[in-house]
């Protein structure tokens, strides 16, 4: 499997290249814009991590100049900005995902399997888990420790994004944007109530809790440390 990282953050460049290569993919890294630009339309490449700021070009023309002309492999952008319209941009010009910086090596490992099964057209999994928490997409059921919890759409959406992204703070914009399609300003006080409920129905009837909120942040889902 053959990527492609355009970053021009020398550090952040090498570190994933380094991280890609021991995980067994082929890298190429470019430094600049253009040169990345020419390298997409030139080689074949399963996947491309995308930067959005950029000497030479930025990336979100080089995503435009991509799609337009037909290149369709995976791209997952990787953005220091952590602002909904960044997102939701990247996504309508063609972006598959993106990834705000800092993230952890393993979060964007996950994402790249994720990508590049797509890419082949694997099915995707019709089941999350975290800890002894189990998601099943298909037939709408939520179980932890193998009893049954039951979810409002909302309630189910929203345990959907946690388990998706496990591991990740999301900012209440975020939840908002993605579970019920409010922009960023909006009030983000029913995010709050409705994590309250659900904590109420997923971790408070057990032992451990598995939402956590990060002040000033958001929430992560995780698993406690062993
Ligand atoms: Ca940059």
């Amino acid at each position: 499997m053959k990527v492609l990282i355009v970053e021009d953050e020398s550090k952040t460049g090498q570190y994933l290249q380094q991280g890609l290569t021991e995980a067994g993919y082929t890298v190429d890294l470019s430094r600049d814009g253009v040169e990345g630009l020419h390298l997409a339309l030139t080689e074949p490449y399963d996947l491309m991590l995308l930067d959005v700021m950029l000497p030479g070009m930025d990336g979100w023309q080089i995503l435009e100049t991509l799609r337009r002309g037909g290149r369709d492999m995976p791209i997952l952008l990787l953005t220091a900005k952590d602002r909904v319209e960044d997102r939701v941009r990247g996504l309508d010009l063609g972006a598959d995902d993106y990834l705000i910086k800092p993230f952890a090596f393993s979060e964007l490992l996950a994402r790249v399997r994720t990508l590049l099964r797509r890419g082949r057209g694997e099915p995707e999994p019709t089941t999350l888990q975290v800890a002894d928490l189990e998601l099943d997409l298909l037939g709408h059921r939520a179980t932890r420790a193998g009893q049954r919890i039951d979810l409002t759409a909302k309630e189910f959406a929203l345990l959907e994004l946690f388990m998706r992204r496990k591991g990740e703070v999301l900012p209440r914009s975020l939840i908002a944007s993605q579970v019920w399609d409010m922009n960023f300003d909006s009030d983000t006080n029913v995010v709050e109530v409705a994590v309250r409920r659900l904590r109420r129905k997923v971790d408070e009837p057990f032992d451990t809790r598995l939402i956590r909120t990060i002040r000033g942040m958001g929430y992560v889902m995780e698993a406690e440390p062993a």
